[in-house]
């Protein structure tokens, strides 16, 4: 199926959140994750009218870059190695994964503006998952005041790998309400306005949680079906 489509598809299920809950869905961003796919499909998805584009590894990243350079707004959402920072930081708009100083201090000396940043925490607390626990990102998000080049534009995290709707709300709404806390602290280095939530089987779920970017790989640039 072509990428518009499945981009009309997602638009409706999103207006569909949206209106369940009363939110205007130009609040929503939608980030296409090509990690799976073709440079050409990052090109279909950039025709269809989609402008943020997501990969989890610097050397898919780095291949679709080369291509596209800055047209679409580039988000890196997958795990970072401290060693690969200097691989993508002169590529993205976002990095969504941020969970630990040492990657803080790396970011920080190999960016020359502001990065925007999101701290990715674990709030299903899964082994098998990265990011920070619930109860220590206050404290961490405290301690990125030195780095003048980070920005923390909001809190991310991936959902436990799940159908129960009710597993899956809980945990959207925890980061949310950690979002809340961060914000209050009234933070110049992290407004964290935003919750980088909700992914293929998630995203409707998500939106009403409250997301502001939702992260679709398989339901809107998947070459199957
Ligand atoms: C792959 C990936 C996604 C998209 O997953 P789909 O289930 O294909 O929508 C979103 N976020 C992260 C961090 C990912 O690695």
């Amino acid at each position: 199926m072509k990428v518009a489509t499945k981009f009309e598809q997602i638009k409706k299920q999103i207006n569909e959140a949206c209106r369940k809950v009363g939110r205007d869905p130009h609040d929503i961003t939608v980030i296409a994750v090509t990690k799976y796919v073709s440079t050409e499909r990052a090109i279909e998805a950039l025709e269809a009218g989609i402008e943020h584009l997501g990969e989890n590894r610097d050397t898919g990243l780095i291949e679709k870059w080369n291509i596209l350079k800055d047209k679409p707004c580039w988000h890196f959402i997958g795990t970072l190695q401290t060693r690969k920072v200097k691989n993508i930081i002169d590529k993205v708009d976002y990095i969504h994964s941020l969970d630990r100083l040492s990657l803080a201090e790396e970011i920080n000396k190999r960016a020359n503006h502001k990065i925007k940043c999101f701290v990715q925490v674990n709030v299903s607390k899964e082994e098998s998952k990265h990011g920070l626990d619930p109860e220590n990102v206050v404290d961490f998000i405290q301690s990125l005041r030195p780095f003048e080049n980070i920005i923390v534009e909001g809190l991310m995290t991936m959902a436990p790998f799940t159908d129960d709707e009710k597993v899956l709300r809980k945990c959207f709404k925890e980061l949310r309400e950690l979002r809340n806390q961060v914000q209050a602290c009234q933070l110049d280095f992290a407004p964290c306005t935003e919750l980088s939530m909700g992914m293929s089987n998630d995203f409707m779920i998500a939106i009403e949680e409250g997301a502001t970017m939702v992260r679709i790989g398989t339901a809107l640039v998947g070459e199957d079906g």
